[in-house]
């Protein structure tokens, strides 16, 4: 199957007449991007993370250790480049190699963040991972894209096209079709 129509960011996943049977209409799937930090591998939190996404009925189509070099992260980290503690991030981001993961969904980018929680640990919503299981920046335990344009840039700079995969499971018709 292509995935050459992921690459906007919108749009339909499966070319016309490609579609899984009992999907007639995918109106806003979307590709994000996950990195799970440091100090989540540190804090054996990989797991717990991961788990949230997939009972919330996200589909994992890209997942690999990524070795972040200060280059990637001067890049990733670009809007945060004036701030005093711009160094020291990418110095944490680089003690262990992080995972890097795709997500796919419905509105992905919003429910990713939402799941994630506020930058600050302390103040995010209770029930969010940063919230549950984090207390402190940069140590927040997870990035994730923040808009459907940078999740397109963001999944670009961290997977080659052949990296991402696109299956069908039985479950997509309750989380990508009519939900029945
Ligand atoms: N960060 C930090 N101190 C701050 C703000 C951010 O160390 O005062 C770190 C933190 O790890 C955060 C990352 O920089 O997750 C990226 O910041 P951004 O504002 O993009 O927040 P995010 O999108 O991760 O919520
Ligand atoms: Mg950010």
């Amino acid at each position: 199957m292509s995935n050459l129509n992921y690459l906007s960011g919108l749009g339909p996943i499966w070319p016309p007449g490609l579609m899984p049977p009992g999907l007639s209409y995918m109106p806003d799937t979307q590709r994000t991007l996950v990195l799970l930090k440091p100090d989540a591998l540190q804090r054996d939190l990989l797991g717990e993370i991961i788990r949230r996404f997939e009972l919330k009925g996200l589909k994992i189509v890209a997942l690999k250790f990524i070795r972040l070099s200060d280059e990637m992260l001067t890049e990733h980290y670009s809007h945060l480049a004036d701030k005093p503690f711009f160094a020291s991030l990418k110095q944490f981001m680089m003690q262990t190699p992080v995972v890097g993961i795709v997500l796919e969904g419905i509105d992905c980018v919003e429910s990713v963040r939402k799941i994630v929680g506020a930058t600050n640990p302390r103040s995010a919503d209770a029930g969010t991972i940063r919230a549950d299981f984090s207390m402190n920046v940069p140590s927040n335990l997870i990035h994730a894209s923040d808009s459907v344009e940078n999740a397109v840039t963001e999944v670009k700079r961290f997977f080659k096209e052949d990296e991402l995969f696109s299956y069908e499971k039985i479950t997509d018709r309750f989380q990508f079709g009519e939900g029945i």
